[in-house]
């Protein structure tokens, strides 16, 4: 008998996109269980263990239920689970917009072209800044989005040497600065960028202003 492909799921539920160029709109947020990272502001780290396992047929049924046109799926890691490049192309098939969101640490280019790649690149004060993969940098099309997490000035001094280096605005939709929440203010992050003439999208974690910083599930 042929066993069906499976995930580790953590959670699965509607929201606000609050990250990226597609802030503000309706999404489905399927996160997947598991991270070999441990980035030091990681407001996640309930995602490393706790999920059930759920067959990507379930899966599926379960965000299409929905009925929302924008599925995100994220983690944890998402790319950790083999599985998941079924979903996001299952995803596709049904004419969903797909993001993933993924830390920058595992090869994006089994990726169906027709999802949206949102991958960081992770900034010195995360702790996890040695295992970027900037081979995937190769692989960034006008689909897809970097982001820089930024705690610091030197975080946001190295963001600025990467962005500039790799060309990021030229090859790909936009390349996000976002402060750490809590840990840099973030008007400080808009005066350097204005002050250094950037062509990137500043950008705020927007569910952490409509509901409490801490909220799951939302
Ligand atoms: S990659 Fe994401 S989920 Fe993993 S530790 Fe870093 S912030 Fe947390």
């Amino acid at each position: 008998m042929n066993q069906q492909p499976t995930l580790t799921i953590n959670e699965i539920y509607p929201s606000i996109q609050g990250e990226s160029s597609w802030a503000g709109l309706r999404c489905v947020f399927i996160r997947l269980t598991g991270c070999d990272l441990r980035c030091s502001y990681c407001d996640t780290a309930y995602a490393f263990y706790e999920g059930k396992k759920r067959t990507v047929a379930e899966v599926l049924e379960e965000v299409l239920a929905f009925d929302c046109p924008l599925a995100e799926i994220t983690g944890g890691e998402p790319l950790l689970q083999k599985n998941v490049l079924g979903l996001m192309t299952m995803l596709c098939d049904a004419e969903k917009t797909v993001l993933l969101e993924t830390g920058g640490a595992h090869d994006i280019s089994p990726i169906d072209p027709r999802v949206h790649r949102i991958m960081d690149l992770k900034t010195p004060s995360s702790g996890e800044c040695a295992r970027n993969l900037y081979g995937n940098i190769n692989f960034l099309t006008q689909r897809d989005e970097v982001k820089f997490v930024i705690g610091s000035r030197e975080d946001y001094e190295w963001a600025r040497e990467k962005t500039r280096k790799f060309s990021l605005p030229t090859r790909c939709q936009s390349v996000l600065f976002s402060p750490v929440f809590g840990a840099i203010q973030p008007v400080e992050i808009v005066n350097w960028i204005l002050e250094d003439k950037l062509e990137v999208r500043f950008q705020l974690q927007m569910h952490k202003f409509i509901w409490e910083p801490a909220a799951r599930g939302v």
